[in-house]
């Protein structure tokens, strides 16, 4: 059952479409392994998390935005239409969200990652590691995850049962081991830090596949959590990111 605020998008009506809040580019991938490289952001809306600190509230939170206006289904067809004329030609189009595993049982999803991967782009999926991702979804060489599990300390009042899946975070582990996924963990003190090596511990991720990113929305901030917690990610030998889309524009808090 769905949290006030929070909406997953389903329905008749959807059908041969997908929800999407934003497509936009050129522009970085701003955070991750894949920093800084050249990219096209394709983003859906709904989730099934209500996290206290995300970037996205427009995805999903219908008790702070006007979903029917934030989020419009849309065919492939436009979909990359739109894709092609904001970001022509880029090697990387990250799908990200709210969260898109819940419409992996779509076939509109299907087809519109097999066409991007057919004309040769790379496609990063980001997901919060709830959904364990089906073989049309892995299946698709050249697409990887970027999983990131949401901490309770760090960014989360949902339940721990909601937030994380043993199931789905078994299966990412299994797919970082083929380098095909990588974790991401948001923190903001080195407790948070703490919280994600025992998961990653309890849930044998391979250390080597995992990126903490310091939390927040302005470079002062990020900038402030990630010196309180550098340290710390070196002792667990943890990789490191920051937010560069944040540092670049950081007045610009759509499209980027
Ligand atoms: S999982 Fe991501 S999109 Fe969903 S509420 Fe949490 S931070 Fe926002």
């Amino acid at each position: 059952m769905s949290k006030p605020g929070q909406t997953v998008l389903t329905g008749p009506a959807a059908v041969g479409t997908l929800p999407i809040a934003e497509i936009f580019g050129p522009t970085f991938q701003g955070e991750g392994p894949s920093l800084g490289m050249l990219a096209g952001f394709v983003r859906l809306g709904g989730c099934n998390l209500t996290c206290r600190d995300c970037d996205t509230p427009f995805t999903w939170d219908a008790s702070r935005y006007n979903l029917r206006n934030e989020i419009k289904q849309i065919g492939i067809g436009e979909i990359l239409g739109r894709l092609d004329e904001a970001a022509p030609d880029v090697p990387l189009v990250v799908v990200t969200g709210g969260e898109p595993l819940l419409y992996q049982g779509r076939s509109t999803l299907k087809v519109l990652l097999g066409m991007l991967v057919g004309r040769g782009q790379r496609i990063e999926v980001e997901t919060n590691g709830t959904i364990a991702p089906g073989e049309d979804m892995y299946g698709h060489t050249g697409l990887s995850f970027n999983v990131s599990p949401k901490l309770a300390g760090a960014m989360s009042d949902d339940d721990e049962a909601k937030r994380i899946n043993a199931d789905a975070l078994a299966e990412f582990a299994a797919l970082a081991r083929y380098r095909r996924a990588v974790f991401k963990f948001v923190c903001r003190t080195v407790e948070h830090v703490d919280e994600a090596a025992a998961l990653v511990a309890e849930h044998r991720i391979p250390r080597q596949r995992v990126w903490i990113m310091p939390e927040g929305v302005t470079p002062e901030t990020i900038n402030a959590h990630g010196a309180a917690i550098a340290d710390t990610v070196l002792g667990h030998r943890f990789n490191m990111t920051t937010r560069l889309h944040i540092q670049l524009w950081p007045k610009i808090d759509r499209g980027r």
